[in-house]
């Protein structure tokens, strides 16, 4: 249909222009195509063109050159060899499990994880005849026994949500595999630079099944994207999760795909730097009168400390790598109204969920209500979680130093 006959009729002609610009344009940064329909040069490419395998081009929700260039990156970052690519964090959690489970089957979840992805296991799963059962992933002998025959996925998080106690992933890892259970991170806070989850001892002879990634934190870096990733290495695991992805309808929108392929350049720098600075503001936070317990597991001491250092600590030459959050525990001495004053009366730090974004963040969380079990580590009181932005961290530190003297006095 290139040449078409030439017609007055401008609405037809500004269609079926057929100027193509000179080939040969390079830049920095990839082009963003957009589509829902692709346009096939013949019936015959049309017939033979295969959406699965990234040969070509079938249908904008089965990819464009934009979402492939983003899939690939991401298999980089994470060293994974297949992504797909859906519209948030939460999504990229939904579609494993629903590629992965079926009616009568079970899956294993840490007590400590991600709030929303036990509540779809408690709610939606529940409704398809999906069981589940919550593990405590510090110890890994509630995951053996916890496993049973009708177990299809054991998801893991290191570290813990909000609490940050970071579990002993390679042995997590180790009975899933004994027991022939897959085995699926949620990798937002690794983010793929503080461990390799597809080779965690670094000899390849271990890693994850599945890494879900919530693009929307330090991928995307802004605050202003929603997006997550699902990477797998093994192909079959791949088609069956690709199969759930075509038949939900899942994609991602090519300006968002376009957001966060300019964001992954700087991630590498903006995640150092959200570490540094969350882990000088968490020394600082500890000596703090009204704090009794800092959670960040590159502290000393911090639960699972040797842990977070066996997988992490090897990172940027023996710094080690943590990403840009922090969780303190405020004397249970204190009301809660003390602990909300706090939070309002801080200036830099915003109150918000989500992380990675150059705000930085506050959260008041009341730990009960999460767990099935408080963790026996937590000390009693109030718990705060920030997350640490790009500001300067002498401003953050003089922000925290006033709400403190704001909400609880003296010293
Ligand atoms: C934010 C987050 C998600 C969900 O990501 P959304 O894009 O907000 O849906 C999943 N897991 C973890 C650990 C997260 O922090």
């Amino acid at each position: 249909m290139q040449d078409t006959t030439p017609t007055p009729n401008m609405a037809t002609r500004l269609i079926h222009h057929g100027y193509q610009p000179p080939a040969g344009f390079e830049a920095p940064m990839p082009g963003i195509h957009k589509a829902s329909t692709v346009i096939f040069p013949d019936v015959a490419a049309m017939r033979r063109r295969e959406w699965k395998d990234k040969s070509g081009y079938t249908y904008g929700l089965h990819g464009t050159p934009t979402t492939f260039t983003l899939e690939e990156r991401l298999c980089a970052l994470e060293g994974g060899r297949h992504c797909v690519l859906v519209p948030s964090g939460l999504a990229a959690l939904a579609t494993v499990a629903l590629a992965l489970l079926r009616q009568g089957g079970e899956v294993l979840i840490p007590d400590n994880a991600y709030g929303p992805n036990k509540a779809m296991a408690a709610g939606l799963l529940a409704q398809y005849g999906v069981r589940h059962a919550f593990y405590d992933a510090m110890d890994p002998a509630s995951l053996a026994a916890a496993i049973t025959p009708a177990t299809r996925l054991v998801w893991l998080e290191a570290p813990g949500s909000v609490t940050l106690e970071f579990p002993d992933l390679p042995e997590l890892v180790r009975i899933c595999r004994a027991r022939g259970v897959t085995a699926a991170l949620d990798n937002t806070w690794g983010a793929g630079l503080a461990f390799a989850p597809f080779d965690l001892l670094g000899d390849g002879s271990l890693g994850v099944d599945v890494s879900a990634h919530a693009l929307t934190k330090y991928p995307s870096g802004g605050g202003d994207v929603l997006m997550g990733s699902i990477v797998t290495r093994d192909a079959a695991l791949h088609l069956r999760i690709q199969n759930a992805h075509m038949h939900l309808g899942l994609g991602v929108g090519a300006n968002d795909a376009e957001a966060v392929l300019r964001a992954l350049p700087s991630m590498a720098l903006r995640y150092a730097a959200h570490d540094r600075a969350a882990r000088t503001l968490a020394h600082w936070m500890q000596q703090q009168a009204p704090v009794v317990q800092v959670l960040h597991p590159a502290l000393e001491g911090a639960p699972g400390h040797a842990h977070w250092q066996a997988l992490c600590g090897a990172a940027r030459d023996g710094e080690g790598a943590a990403a840009g959050l922090f969780s303190v525990v405020f004397d249970a001495a204190c009301s809660q109204a003390q602990v909300d004053r706090f939070c309002d009366s801080l200036r830099l730090f915003r109150i918000g969920y989500s992380w990675g974004g150059p705000m930085s963040l506050v959260v008041p969380y009341e730990i009960a209500s999460m767990r099935r079990q408080v963790p026996a580590h937590l000390r009693p009181g109030h718990v705060v979680r920030f997350s640490i932005g790009l500001e300067g961290v002498d401003d953050l530190r003089a922000d925290l130093q006033q709400a403190l003297h704001q909400a609880f006095g003296g010293a």
